[in-house]
């Protein structure tokens, strides 16, 4: 059965050239797509998400095919507008090579197929999230959504986020994550509601239950507690240690986000060492 914490582990030189071709242009294409869904899905962009053609940001030119690819498109324009000679954010070269080293992750922990692929729009979503909700303290509703379905079909489907443990409960694979789901949003939906009473005011934003309640229904139930603790131990962190973080709102969803993915990689060593 295929499990994303049973990894294969294929060797890099049992890839063909031509995989090799596919997997690198594949990887920077969605990191160089998720860059453009980060950039149009910021609060003030001057650019919608329905346009499909990339555009300058500062002069809104139209960007030739040629430098649409990725980072090879950066480097031939050295990191500057052909137009208006503004520089070109780094952050995109930098999410593409980000997604490449990804894809060889996956790719060598779990070969060509579904583990990789559902990892992959996993941490596709994830990247938008935390940049938005660093940034602009925005998590988009439709993405959390796409989270949430993620982590319903797969694990009702193939059991995918589901460790043995769990099964031997006897749980329908699909309350895994119905489970997930009501625990993750109600859980931080009862700590606003309690911070509220108290204090008049809102403590944790709408996205960050939908976010936490996406969360659960892929991890499940069980881990919530765990991923809880770890993002507000970083949240804690960042407060002392950052000066942005003086009186403003924090960040939340990024901090869960980078948890559950701390998460993750602590539950992947585990069940590779008890194996
Ligand atoms: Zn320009």
């Amino acid at each position: 059965m295929i499990n994303i914490y049973n990894p294969v582990f294929v060797n890099i030189s049992s890839f063909s050239i031509i995989d090799l071709i596919i997997i690198t242009i594949f990887f920077l294409s969605v990191g160089s797509f998720c860059s453009s869904v980060i950039f149009r899905l910021t609060p003030d962009s001057p650019l919608p998400l329905s346009k499909i053609r990339s555009s300058c940001p500062a002069c809104l030119k139209k960007i030739d095919v040629i430098n649409l690819i990725p980072l090879l498109g950066f480097m031939i324009q050295s990191g500057k507008c052909k137009f208006c000679n503004s520089n070109i954010s780094k952050f995109y070269p930098f999410t593409e090579i980000f997604f490449l080293l990804i894809g060889i992750l996956l790719t060598t922990n779990y070969g060509i197929g579904l583990s990789a692929i559902v990892y992959t729009l996993i941490i596709f979503c994830f990247y938008v999230l935390f940049f938005l909700d660093y940034k602009y303290l925005y998590l988009p509703v439709y993405i959390n959504l796409l989270i949430v379905s993620i982590g319903i079909t797969f694990n009702a489907k193939y059991q995918l986020f589901i460790d043995e443990t769990f099964l031997i409960l006897g749980i329908k694979p699909i309350f895994f994550s119905l489970y997930g789901l009501f625990f993750g949003y109600s859980s931080l939906w009862l700590i606003n509601f309690m911070f509220k009473v108290i204090k008049k005011k809102d403590g944790i934003g709408g996205g960050d239950f939908i976010l936490f309640g996406g969360i659960g229904a892929i991890h499940g139930p069980i881990a919530l507690p765990v991923i809880l603790f770890i993002g507000s131990f970083l949240g804690c962190l960042y407060f002392i240690f950052s000066k942005k973080a003086d009186n403003t709102e924090l960040p939340f969803g990024s901090f869960l986000i980078l948890s559950s993915f701390i998460y993750f990689v602590l539950n992947l060593m585990n069940f590779s060492f008890i194996n």
